[in-house]
């Protein structure tokens, strides 16, 4: 690696996220000098948490001990069908705080965990909100109102993103996003979620499960950018759980009530009507933005898009010292593994002669909904518009998992797609699953699509039994053939 004496630091990773982090200790293995800066702005609720980013502290990790506590929940609910004598199994109810309680405390070990890690690594890092001065030079704006200027040969900007809040009276005063929600202080009771992302699918879900009343307000679609036909199992799947849809509304007014509840004023789009209803939590999952205000990017004149970075395919934005990784580059998908391996691989290029990019297709991700969906490559959509109808196939199954036959759970929704090319050797473009373990069961099968699977090899495969993961290998029915694909 190149030493740069006339720098403070030979890399300022911006942002102690996934994308930062990954950047910083990977920088810090190949010799690397590396200052570490990272500043979390309090929710308008005033909730704040400490180094690790979204993932760590507001994202992935609380949102999946929350669906596990809601899994568990349920599985309570089976074990009376395997044999378990349950005394008053009505009267098991979820303790929202002690809940609470056990999530911040992994989180607070965790952001422990972070800190010790780049003490030892001898990585600064410093608690403070930075900007640019210039394209080598960074401020750092600490709590107590102090600043400190230091400069970076390289600056890598990983600063990730924040909820949005509707433009609406009420709305910061009264609503919370998924930044509040995980150290809530008290339960949740009837909840309006409006959102028709992720976010507000796996929150919606966990609530459900855990017994509370819940609505989820849609302004147009769900999941705009999903397979549509994976998109409407899944919301058939939640509705069947018993959450609400109000679908196509759109919010216009939160105000409290004397009685402490929420009265939200909201709209049918469609039909320009206007209604109310009271809720105890009114939940904002309206998108996320990235969160540029603070940085001062104007100073250098970095170029963005939809309040992204712009970066190449070496995530170098258009000034040369300057990179981006993780949720704030544009076109990227917003998730954790994309944000760790999008800067590591950035530190190797930058600091050990490495060429080794990163390549964005086929990232598998998963929908911790109670009912799991999962999914790597293309969506049927996707895969029509490049190759045509009559070029791909479509293979289907709604199959059985063995799990749901003792307490009769609903199977309706348990459904595997698989997308492939006709010609070229039948080569996997897809592959959608809904059901139990769903992450668990795509990474494996993620890996086989990057060493181009095909059809062949695919339904080659020897399943393992009792496995749900074993129905991809025996998706074999075709949407073509008109068959009933109930396994
Ligand atoms: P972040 O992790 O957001 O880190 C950016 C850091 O920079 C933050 O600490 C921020 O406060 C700090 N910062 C901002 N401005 C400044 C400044 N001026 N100075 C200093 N510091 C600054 N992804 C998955 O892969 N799987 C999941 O299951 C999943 N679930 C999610 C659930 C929820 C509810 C949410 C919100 C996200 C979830 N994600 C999930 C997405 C995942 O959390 C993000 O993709 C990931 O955290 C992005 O990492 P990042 O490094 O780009 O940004």
């Amino acid at each position: 690696m190149t030493i740069i004496p006339q720098f403070d630091f030979d890399i300022i990773v911006i942002g102690g996220g996934s994308g930062g982090l990954a950047c910083a200790k990977e920088a810090n293995e190949l010799g690397a000098k590396v200052l570490c800066i990272d500043y979390v702005k309090p929710t308008p609720k005033n909730n704040s948490w400490g180094i690790g980013g979204t993932c760590v502290n507001v994202g992935c990790i609380p949102k999946k001990l929350m669906h596990e506590a809601a899994l568990l929940g349920d599985a309570i609910h089976d074990a009376t069908f395997y044999g378990w004598q349950i005394p008053n199994e009505e009267d098991i109810t979820l303790n929202w705080k002690n809940l609470i309680t056990e999530v911040q405390n992994q989180i607070k070990s965790t952001n422990w965990v972070i800190r010790v890690e780049l003490r030892t690594k001898n990585i600064k890092y410093i608690n403070g909100k930075a900007s640019f001065i210039d394209s080598h030079t960074i401020r750092v704006k600490m709590k107590d109102g102090s600043e400190v200027k230091y400069t970076g040969h390289y600056i890598v900007v990983a600063v990730g993103l924040r909820p949005l809040y509707p433009n609406i009276p009420g709305a910061r005063e009264y609503g919370i996003t998924s930044d509040d929600l995980f150290s809530w202080p008290k339960p949740p009771g009837k909840t309006l979620i409006v959102g028709a992302g992720y976010i507000s699918m796996e929150c919606a879900g966990f609530l459900r499960l855990f017994g509370f009343d819940i609505t989820i307000m849609v302004r147009e679609k769900v999941f705009r950018n999903f397979d549509q036909q994976m998109a409407n199992i899944i919301t058939d799947s939640l509705k069947e759980r018993g959450i609400k849809f109000l679908m196509p509304y759109q919010p216009l007014e939160v105000k409290q009530l004397e009685t402490g509840h929420l009265l939200v004023k909201y709209e049918n789009v469609k039909l320009h009507k206007m209604e109310t209803d009271t809720f105890d939590t009114v939940i904002w999952a309206t998108g996320r933005k990235g969160d540029l205000e603070d940085l001062n990017i104007e100073a250098v004149n970095l170029k963005t898009n939809d309040n992204l970075l712009v970066v190449n395919d070496e995530e170098r934005t258009n000034v040369e010292n300057i990179y981006a990784v993780g949720d704030i580059t544009k076109g990227r998908p917003q998730l954790t593994p994309v944000a760790v391996m999008a800067g590591r691989f950035l530190a190797q290029r930058l600091f050990s002669h490495s060429s080794h990019k990163l390549n964005y297709e086929n990232v598998a991700s998963t929908l911790f909904t109670p009912l799991e969906y999962a999914f790597v490559g293309m969506s049927e959509e996707t895969a029509i518009q490049k190759y045509g109808e009559e070029n791909i196939e479509v293979y289907h199954n709604n199959y059985s998992p063995l799990e749901f036959s003792l307490p009769e759970k609903v199977v309706e929704f348990c459904y595997i797609k698989i997308i492939s090319q006709r010609e070229n050797q039948k080569s996997i473009l897809g592959i959608h699953y809904v059901g139990p373990n769903a992450g668990n069961v795509m990474q494996g099968f993620s890996v086989a699509l990057n060493c181009g699977l095909n059809a062949d090899i695919l339904f080659n495969t020897v399943g393992v039994n009792v496995t749900n993961a074993q129905e991809i290998t025996r998706t074999y029915i075709t949407k073509r053939s008109g068959l009933d694909p109930t396994s």
